[in-house]
């Protein structure tokens, strides 16, 4: 089975600022059985992009289930493959004149810094990137405690207070906010920044909002998950 995908709607537009997406979806929060997403709020799980696109078919939901399955009952086979592709991907991007990148969270919230830490030596010139949803991983990425290849993008819940937000942004992080209908410019006084241009985090500045639309199943959300701009 294969475990990285070229991308989704979103990743794809990278592809006009010469880069690729390789994600791993796997099956979100608790759906396969065992979490991965130990921080997810009920606004996030009930939004998750999961069901967005291709996820709407049950044959990509059973094979997000199998890949969760095979990760939590046979690590070493799962990475092994997993590294495999990562090479293989790369040598794909660069026969099209495309730059790599590598989001291995497009559903789920897991800390690969952990998981994995050797992989990411292993692939220095790589970039990786990902949101969570973890403050204190979070906050270990801004004591620049992560591996220098890992970019992350800390990710706003309903439960999420202000004041982190702005604690955050001031520390030079940067925050994702799902906001309904628009984008404002600023959102409690904070630059907001359009994240739906394309999903090149790491091309961000730091200290800013990353301000994306509700799609999907977050247009209906009562929980606060999304906010009114
Ligand atoms: S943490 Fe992210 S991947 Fe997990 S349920 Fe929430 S939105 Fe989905």
């Amino acid at each position: 089975m294969k475990l990285l995908n070229a991308g989704n709607n979103k990743t794809v537009k990278g592809e006009k600022w010469g880069w690729r997406t390789y994600g791993l979806h796997l099956a979100p929060y608790n759906l396969s059985g065992k979490n991965v997403c130990s921080h997810a709020s009920i606004g996030c799980a009930e939004a998750c992009l999961n069901t967005a696109g291709r996820g709407i078919m049950h044959t990509v939901q059973k094979a997000r289930i199998k890949k969760t399955k095979w990760f939590f009952e046979e690590r070493d086979s799962f990475l092994k493959q997993l590294v495999k592709e990562i090479k293989s991907r790369t040598k794909s991007a660069i026969k099209n004149n495309l730059t790599p990148c590598f989001r291995l969270n497009l559903t789920s919230d897991l800390a690969w810094e952990k998981i994995m830490p050797l992989q990411f030596i292993l692939f220095p010139h790589l970039q990786f990137y990902d949101y969570t949803k973890i403050k204190k991983r979070y906050e270990r990425y801004l004591d620049g405690e992560l591996p220098s290849n890992y970019h992350l993008t800390y990710s706003r819940s309903e439960t999420t207070p202000d004041k982190e937000v702005h604690d955050l942004c001031g520390r030079g992080g940067n925050v994702a906010v799902v906001f309904k209908d628009y984008l404002p410019a600023t959102w409690q006084g904070i630059r907001v920044v359009d994240g739906d241009i394309n999903d090149l985090r790491f091309q961000d500045p730091s200290g800013i909002i990353v301000g994306l639309k509700a799609k999907g199943l977050a247009t209906k959300d009562k929980t606060g998950f999304v906010v009114e701009p």
